[in-house]
């Protein structure tokens, strides 16, 4: 690796490599950590000799969905591709190509300004575009599948150009094809999304509909539900910035009917939606009524207004959030017999 052209030079400003870096500001949870050789790449031919020649790396976007343990004895790889382009246009929609680096939020901004409808309800998700499918971002009722058009990626080891369209990724709830078969195989280098010039707002979900009538907006646009969302966000959301965390660490679990029924039996205020045939449950609600919501052990803890946040409350090592997860699991699970999984990428 060391003797190829994407070995960082003064003649070759598109590679960063910092060898030993602290990855505690590259990640939301801040906790402190270390890996061997961190690369930022920000032009796509360099991004293609890393995957070629690179061995093994990990792949970092923003950082909001990885927790490291220790010291990572390997190379990663940060992905800084930009550009955001309309690459198709029609009357009733535009199909927006956007660079894996790009901020996310930046990007639901951008398609507001553009009036171009979607992913409003993914309004201040942290994170870059390229992470996006990994686990098809979701909010407020809304997941990137639903407008969701394509992406490419190169291939880990040869350093090919792979294309996805919607069907190819198996898009499932926080689920894609990324998390499963093609786990740490595939760099996504963009995301093309099929966005409405038509608008209609969802606004029936959480707290958006009651933001709304507070503020009197009777007829929202796609602006006033970005804005809304942004407000609950941050009304009920900690701020990595200020205290680190990487959303929710839990998946909500989906059971049986069958077996939400029995629970309903001995629990009749557990909440539950549907989800197919089966039932999604709240993981914040089982955290909660198991007692963990608010609690603290030393530098960790749940968030007080949300107990499926696990926050850093300054110097908390990986492995000390990995110890308080297990304790939340062992306690749900002991309960209600259902096994939370995490939604949080383990870094180890
Ligand atoms: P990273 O954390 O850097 O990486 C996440 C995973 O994707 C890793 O496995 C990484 O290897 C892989 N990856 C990253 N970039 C690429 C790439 N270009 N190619 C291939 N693999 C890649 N998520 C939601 O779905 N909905 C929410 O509402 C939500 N709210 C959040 C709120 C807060 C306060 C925080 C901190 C997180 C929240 N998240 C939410 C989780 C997180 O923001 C998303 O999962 C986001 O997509 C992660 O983007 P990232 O760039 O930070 O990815
Ligand atoms: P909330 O509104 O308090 O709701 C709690 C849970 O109930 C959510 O997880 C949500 O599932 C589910 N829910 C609520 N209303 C629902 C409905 N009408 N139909 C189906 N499911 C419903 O949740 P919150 O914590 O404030 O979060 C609001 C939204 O932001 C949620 O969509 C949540 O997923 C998203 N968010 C995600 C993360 C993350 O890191 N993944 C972090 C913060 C917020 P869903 O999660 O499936 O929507």
């Amino acid at each position: 690796m060391t003797n190829h052209s994407i070995t960082p030079s003064p003649n070759n400003p598109r590679v960063e490599l910092i060898n030993q870096a602290s990855l505690q500001p590259f990640t939301t949870f801040g906790v402190s950590s270390t890996c061997d050789h961190l690369y930022r790449i920000d032009e796509i031919e360099e991004l293609r000799l890393a995957t070629q020649y690179l061995e093994d790396p990990l792949i970092l976007g923003g950082g909001s969905n990885i927790l490291p343990m220790g010291n990572i004895t390997r190379n990663v790889l940060r992905v800084e591709l930009k550009g955001i382009e309309r690459v198709e246009e029609t009357d009733e929609y535009a199909l927006v190509k956007i660079a894996a680096g790009e901020v996310w939020h930046n990007v639901v901004l951008w398609a507001i300004d553009q009036d171009l409808a979607g992913i409003e309800n993914l309004s201040l998700i942290p994170g870059t575009t390229g992470a996006a499918p990994i686990q098809n971002i979701g909010a407020y009722g809304i997941e990137l599948s639903s407008v969701f058009h394509s992406l490419e990626a190169l291939e880990l080891g040869s350093g090919q150009q792979k294309d996805f369209l919607t069907e190819d990724c198996r898009f499932g709830y926080r689920d894609s094809i990324f998390k499963n078969d093609l786990r740490g195989r595939m760099v996504i280098t963009s995301v093309t999304l099929k966005l409405s010039k038509q608008h209609n707002v969802h606004t029936s979900y959480g707290a958006i509909q009651q933001t709304l009538e507070e503020w009197n907006i009777k007829d929202p646009g796609i602006r006033d539900v970005s804005k809304a969302v942004i407000h609950i966000r941050q009304s009920k959301l900690p701020d990595p910035a200020q205290l680190g965390n990487a959303g929710s660490f839990f998946k909500n679990p989906v059971i049986s009917a069958s077996a939400f029924e029995d629970l309903k039996k001995q629990y009749p205020e557990i909440p539950g939606y549907p989800a197919g045939n089966e039932v999604k449950v709240p993981a914040g609600w089982l955290i909660e009524t198991v007692g963990w919501k608010g609690k603290r052990v030393g530098n960790v803890g749940s968030y007080a207004k949300q107990a499926l946040v696990l926050v850093n409350f300054g110097e908390a090592k990986g492995e000390d959030v990995w110890a308080f997860a297990q304790e939340i699991i062992g306690s749900v699970e002991q309960k209600f017999a259902i096994r939370l999984v995490p939604e949080v990428n383990i870094w180890s």
